[in-house]
């Protein structure tokens, strides 16, 4: 048995069926969980997840859910809950850019960025954390982002959702401590996804010129390091911020 090992236990991640979030599913397949995953619209991408997770001998599902949507996240938590038994880890993944200048940007961009980001993570936390205070014992992970802690011209929105992401873990982190739930925090730095495939030439160069490895992140390195933080090798972190960012806003 390795150190950072799941066996055993029922994770949910949102917004899994494609990006980083799928890697934390594969993953945390891998160390031996069983593994239900939110999306929004990759249904075949989802179903594609399940199916790689099904085959390793774990247990998986998918449901197709609106992250700030609060009602519908009660559902979620509630039937993995039922058909599980438990719920032992939250990764709230699901995440969108709407870049712009705040001059330019629109009531929608930051209302959007706001709710998917960061209502998301209110309405998952809330209906995970009974559960897990019920059983003694649970992990939530929350992807932010080191925008949220530096800051980045064009992402007012999106600065502000993660770094309420960070304030928000770090205030639940102190509420729930004494039930054993731990609350932790992820924060990548430049990833090659989906998110950032576009972004121009000139931007990427100077990304790559500020992280002092000097080369752009993979999702599979983001994934380590949320398997970590929710297996038992953290059992003594929370309310932590772990920069995954080549060393990019150290
Ligand atoms: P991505 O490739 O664009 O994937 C985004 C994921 O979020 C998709 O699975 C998408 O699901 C899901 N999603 C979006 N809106 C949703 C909603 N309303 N409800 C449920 N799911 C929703 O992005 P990524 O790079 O993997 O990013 C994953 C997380 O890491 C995000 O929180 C992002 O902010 C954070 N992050 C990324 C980077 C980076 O450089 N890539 C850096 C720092 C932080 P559907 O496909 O079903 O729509």
């Amino acid at each position: 048995m390795s150190i950072i090992d799941l066996t055993g236990k029922c994770v949910l991640v949102t917004g899994a069926g494609r990006g980083i979030g799928r890697h934390i599913a594969l993953m945390a397949a891998k160390a031996g969980a069983d593994v239900a995953i939110t999306y929004a619209n990759s249904a075949a991408p989802a179903q594609a997840v399940v199916d790689e997770i099904t085959a390793m001998g774990h247990k998986a599902m998918a449901y197709q859910a609106d992250a700030s949507d609060a009602a519908r996240a009660t559902e979620v938590i509630e039937d993995v809950v039922k058909q599980w038994g438990r719920i032992d880890v939250l990764v709230n993944n699901a995440g969108i850019t709407r870049d712009n200048l705040l001059m330019r940007m629109s009531e929608s961009q930051w209302d959007e960025v706001i709710r998917t980001n960061l209502t998301s993570v209110f309405n998952y936390c809330k209906a995970a954390t009974k559960p897990m205070m019920k059983q003694r014992e649970g992990s939530i992970v929350n992807i932010a982002s080191v925008v949220g802690i530096s800051g980045n011209a064009g992402q007012t929105n999106y600065a502000a959702s993660k770094a309420g992401m960070i304030g928000f873990s770090k205030s639940l982190a102190k509420e729930i401590a004494s039930r054993n739930v731990r609350v932790n925090v992820v924060a990548p730095g430049y990833i090659a996804t989906d998110m950032t495939d576009g972004l121009p030439e000139a931007v990427l160069a100077k990304i790559a010129e500020d992280t002092p490895l000097g080369r752009s992140g993979q999702s599979d390195e983001v994934a380590a390091a949320v398997v970590f933080l929710a297996s038992s090798a953290a059992s003594f972190i929370t309310g932590e911020v772990l920069k995954v960012d080549g060393g990019m806003a150290m």
